[in-house]
């Protein structure tokens, strides 16, 4: 029996090959989603080729059906990946890891010892953190940009190895200008990964704007639900994705059987989910936007926001995830305005202590909503004002999420 996933033939919607990509093959009496297989060891004999399951931690049949979904929606909708239009590109391809961080070291890994990794000055945190152990251990030299400068951020690829990008980023919602930097990269010889997480595959396709290796948090907006740790890349170039895999079975951060089917059955609803969460989330900015307790929002929506141009260029719509800074109490001094200092953290602190529906935690792209305030971590750049609140936006009626973010603004 094959064990190979069934993915329908290329020109679907991402809408439908969310839910038709990964299915098993399509036999009389035949299971219509993939099981959950347990083994952490196959049977076979003599020399295994690349292509034969031996032991799970190299590779695991488990995965194989959510890897095949991803690679159809980062590859253009595409079984097995391919170019929007047909065009000569080869196959995408998704690794799974068993979180976004082991797929970030993953993705580290390609930058040798003494080399330059060029990244954003805002950035998820703990893959900052991770490149500043790399740069201690091994000598590589960081080069830190504001991602939406693109001038600066083709400076910075003078003889470096990798660069790496989100856009928007995490927590400024800052866009950048990806054909631009990913064609400058590619120019100049230098590897790209795009984290993609904030704005999912529906929202963009780095690939074809000339990224070597896209990076998900599954955790996030694919599973959807929070309540799974997983990662992945995905790229259409083979002696990489070779070399990324091998980084996967020597390191060992895999994922398990039983994550990976929540993830796949998380991603089923994931057009919908994000269609929602997209059009709350520029409904509440826009609303935000005219609160009279409100200082500052950042949402590329906006008409008003740096990157709303870019972002109207390149993506299919604008993400459902907001900055918002509360407005300092009356009398408040010039550095609560700036959004620094004791009264700017409590003003900010007393919004998330006041939430009744929204959720007070981290994490983001789950069914429901949730904020915090990004400063609370002591990693998080220091750019990043310290009352700056981060709200993922879920899938619950608009209207209760605004009265619940509104009284609290106002308690
Ligand atoms: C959460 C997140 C990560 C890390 O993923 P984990 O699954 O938590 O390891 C990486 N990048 C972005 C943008 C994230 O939001």
């Amino acid at each position: 029996m094959s064990t190979a996933p069934h993915t329908p033939a290329a020109g679907l919607s991402p809408a439908t090959v969310v839910v038709s990509a990964g299915r098993p093959a399509r036999e009389q009496g035949g299971h219509i989603n993939p099981s959950v297989p347990l083994n952490s060891t196959y049977v076979s004999r003599g020399v295994v080729t690349p292509d034969e399951l031996s032991y799970a931690r190299g590779d695991n049949d488990a995965w194989h059906p959510f890897e095949e979904a991803l690679a159809a929606l980062e590859g253009g909708g595409e079984a097995g990946g391919g170019a929007a239009g047909g065009g000569a590109a080869a196959p995408a391809t998704a690794i799974l890891f068993s979180s976004g961080m082991a797929a970030i070291a993953a993705a580290f890994s390609l930058v040798p010892d003494g080399g330059t990794l060029v990244l954003p000055r805002h950035a998820y945190q703990a893959g900052m953190v991770l490149a500043r152990q790399i740069s201690e251990r091994h000598g590589v030299t960081l080069r830190y940009v504001d991602i939406a400068d693109t001038d600066a951020v083709v400076a910075a690829l003078d003889g470096a190895d990798l660069l790496l990008v989100e856009s928007p980023t995490n927590p400024m919602l800052e866009v950048a200008d990806l054909p631009a930097v990913l064609g400058a990269a590619r120019a100049a010889g230098v590897r790209s990964v795009v984290d993609n997480t904030f704005a999912t595959p529906l929202g963009q396709r780095p690939l074809e704007h000339g990224a070597d290796v896209v990076l998900h948090s599954v955790t996030k907006y694919l599973a959807g639900h929070s309540d799974v740790v997983l990662g992945a890349l995905v790229t259409r170039d083979a002696a990489l994705a070779a070399t990324l895999r091998e980084h996967r079975t020597l390191h060992g951060a895999i994922a398990g059987p039983f994550e990976t089917w929540l993830a796949l059955r998380g991603l089923r609803t994931l057009a919908l989910r994000f269609e929602r969460a997209q059009a709350s989330a520029a409904e509440l900015a826009r609303r935000l936007a005219e609160h009279p307790e409100v200082a500052e929002v950042r949402h590329p929506s906006l008409p008003g926001d740096p990157g709303h141009e870019r972002a109207k260029a390149q993506m299919n719509g604008f993400g459902a995830i907001i900055g918002v800074r509360p407005r300092p109490r009356p009398g408040a001094g010039d550095a609560e305005a700036a959004g620094t200092g004791p009264a700017a953290v409590e003003r900010a602190d007393a919004v998330v202590d006041a939430v009744r529906l929204w959720l007070p935690a981290t994490s983001l792209g789950g069914v429901e909503s949730m904020l915090e305030r990004r400063r609370r971590w002591g990693t998080e750049a220091h750019t990043v004002p310290e009352d700056l609140l981060r709200l993922s936006v879920g899938i619950e009626d608009v209207e209760d999420l605004w009265a619940d973010l509104d009284a609290a603004l106002r308690a």
